[in-house]
C-alpha cells in the first residue's frame, strides 16, 4: 500500500491511502482523489504526512510565515 500526495483547489496539501475513492477537504469540497494530480507518493504514512508539512511550509513560504505564525 502507498500513499498518494496532492493539493486541494484550496491549496491545501492532503494525503490519502491509494485505495481511498474520494476526499474531503478541511475547507468542505469533496474531489475524486483518482482525478487529482499526484503530487507525490510516500510509502508509509510517516512519510505521508512528513511530506504534506514540507510542501505546506514551500507553498504558504517560507521563514516570515512560519516565524509569524509559530509567535
Ligand atoms: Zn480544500
Amino acid at each position: 500500500m502507498s500513499y498518494l500526495i496532492y493539493r486541494c483547489d484550496c491549496g491545501r496539501v492532503l494525503y490519502s491511502k491509494d485505495t481511498t475513492k474520494t476526499k474531503k477537504c478541511p475547507c468542505g469540497k469533496t474531489f475524486d482523489v483518482k482525478k487529482r494530480r499526484i503530487l507525490k507518493k510516500a510509502e508509509t504514512i510517516a512519510d505521508a504526512t512528513a511530506e504534506v508539512q514540507k510542501m505546506q511550509e514551500e507553498i504558504y513560504g517560507g521563514v516570515c510565515f512560519k516565524t509569524a505564525n509559530e509567535l
